[in-house]
């Protein structure tokens, strides 16, 4: 079972999420322009990754908002929440942003403030 944290309303118990497949789809810029192929992958072609994955999510049972969400679809772990149109966070071979990096290549937030 999964705890997911709505960004409105916390932690919550995965029974009142509805998965609502991969996230940061396109819709198409001309629609009209694409032949029936190109429109028949739109609607129903998706990657089936086997890792981090970015994916939406609505709180149906409670503030019945949609989210972006990565996470791992081997292990089930959540590496980030993030509001819709927000782009895709760089996890960096999947970790959390802030997570502990061994590299030296981590940006750092200190420059500019
Ligand atoms: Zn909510």
């Amino acid at each position: 079972m999964l705890l997911i944290s709505c960004p409105n309303c916390g932690p919550r118990d995965e029974t009142e999420f509805h998965y609502g497949g991969q996230a940061h789809i396109a819709y198409p810029e001309n629609p009209n322009d694409l032949s029936d192929r190109e429109w028949a992958e739109y609607l129903f072609y998706r990657e089936n990754t086997k890792g981090t994955f970015a994916e939406r999510w609505v709180h149906s049972t409670g503030c019945r908002q949609w989210f972006n969400m990565l996470r791992d679809t081997v292990s089930y772990d959540i590496h980030s929440i993030y509001a819709m149109g927000q782009p895709r966070p760089d996890t960096q071979s999947g970790l959390a942003p802030g997570a502990a990096t061994t590299g030296a290549t981590a940006p750092t937030s200190s420059e500019g403030v």
